[in-house]
């Protein structure tokens, strides 16, 4: 039997559980690829329920106690005192959702003898070092394609946001004013504009898609670079990297996963180099940028605007300076939790655990690390290798 330790963000302050706003959640059938949604053998849980706080425990208690598992759930996840560490000596698996991250560095695992799963409930599994899951034999797996569509479409929200700057707009009427010149004088129209995106996989394509109809100009860059009728029914730019991408664009989205070869990315040097006035919206993770240099682009002028939901730490410190800094339309790390991502993320997990108990593959789809290397997704998105030829599909 195996001791599982769940670390999920804590619940409502106005307690468990909340008032819904909706009945029901928008009807998803598939995955835009044909991936199937999660496929668990049973859930126990309602579709729509807050599932990714401690009191929701991802719907997985029931199964997992009848089964003989022991569960143990906490928001309590930093410093050594914390009911994380206390309880990782004797784990068998550890479950972290990126938005509330349970950081497995190396220090931890060595303090886990017995941890061989470390599930990531969502998408991004950066926040366990991943070097030594490898050298230590633990797999990586996560609920591939969960939420990737709900962070495109907060993308496209961000961009809007920024580039017709929505938000001071907002608040002047929530302030009781009507100055319009106050109002617009930052404002801008998309249409026209060039727009790149450095990371066209599963989010990063759907932001492609979805920005299309907005009469802009794309460009991207990957690794992998699309197919050729893919970049043509888009009319995109393929660039050979990111310096190239950001010179030619007003617009960049990110969303390549963070490894050593993303970390610290947009830094002065390379927001230098973009246009005067550029917008950036980042949903990818917080540490693929450098925390001071967009403080310093945006005071400066450089940066029209940044936004995006990812921090590094998260939770972001209270003093955090992008929390403040002019023209940044930020959220907490949010666009990968919403209801719908939340039933589909606990649904994978359960998939997940329950392919792990009876000892049958983990869709490779899921996989970051098994067996000593990067598989599956993570040999394609994480693995640290050069340029490959156009994905097949
Ligand atoms: P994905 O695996 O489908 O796509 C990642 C893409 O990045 C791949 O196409 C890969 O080739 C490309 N890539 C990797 N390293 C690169 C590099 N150095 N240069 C150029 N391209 C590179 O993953 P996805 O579902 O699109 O998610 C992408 C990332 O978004 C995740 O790793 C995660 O960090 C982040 N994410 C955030 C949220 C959120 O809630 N904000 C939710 C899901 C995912």
């Amino acid at each position: 039997m195996a001791k599982i330790l769940l670390v999920l963000y804590p619940d409502p302050t106005t307690g468990y559980p909340p008032p819904y706003a909706r009945d029901s959640l928008p009807v998803v059938t598939s995955y835009p690829n044909g991936q199937t949604l999660p496929t668990p053998s049973a859930i126990d849980f309602a579709p729509g329920e807050l599932l990714g706080c401690v009191s929701g425990e991802l719907g997985l208690r029931p199964w997992l106690e009848a089964e003989g598992h022991t569960l143990v759930v906490t928001s309590d996840k930093d410093g050594e005192s914390s009911r994380f560490e206390q309880e990782l000596s004797d784990a068998d698996v550890v479950i972290s959702q990126p938005f509330w991250p349970a950081y497995l560095s190396p220090e931890r695992m060595a303090k886990a003898p017995k941890l061989k799963l470390a599930i990531t409930a969502g998408i991004g599994s950066d926040h366990v070092d991943l070097a030594t899951a490898i050298d230590r034999g633990v797999t990586v797996a996560e609920v591939t394609y969960s939420n990737s569509i709900g962070v495109a479409e907060h993308t496209v929200m961000q961009v809007l946001a920024l580039v017709r700057d929505f938000i001071p707009q907002h608040q002047i009427v929530a302030n009781g004013g009507w100055n319009i010149a106050d109002a617009v004088h930052r404002s801008y129209d998309l249409e026209g504009m060039d727009v790149g995106v450095f990371a066209a996989g599963r989010i990063g394509r759907a932001v492609i898609e979805r920005l299309s109809p907005f009469g802009v100009r794309l460009n991207y860059t990957d690794r992998h670079r699309l197919p050729l009728e893919v970049e043509e029914r888009y009319g995109l730019t393929f660039h050979d990297d990111i310096r190239s991408l950001v010179r030619d664009v007003d617009v960049l989205t990110v969303h390549a996963p963070l490894t050593d070869e993303t970390r610290g990315l947009l830094s002065d040097e390379l927001l230098g180099t973009m246009r005067r006035g550029s917008y950036i919206v980042n949903p990818a993770r917080g540490a693929i940028a450098d925390r001071d240099a967009i403080v310093r682009a945006v005071e400066n002028g450089q940066l029209a605007g940044y936004a995006g939901d990812v921090w590094f730490p998260q939770p972001a410190p209270a003093d955090h300076p992008w929390r403040t800094m002019p023209h940044n339309g930020m959220t907490p790390h949010t666009s990968g939790s919403s209801l719908p991502s939340q039933a589909r993320y606990a649904a994978g997990t359960r998939e997940i655990l329950e392919s792990w108990f009876a000892g049958t593959p983990i869709r490779p789809e899921y996989l970051i690390v098994e067996g000593g290397r990067y598989s599956g997704t993570g040999a394609h998105s994480y693995a640290s290798r050069p340029p490959a030829p156009r994905a097949a599909t």
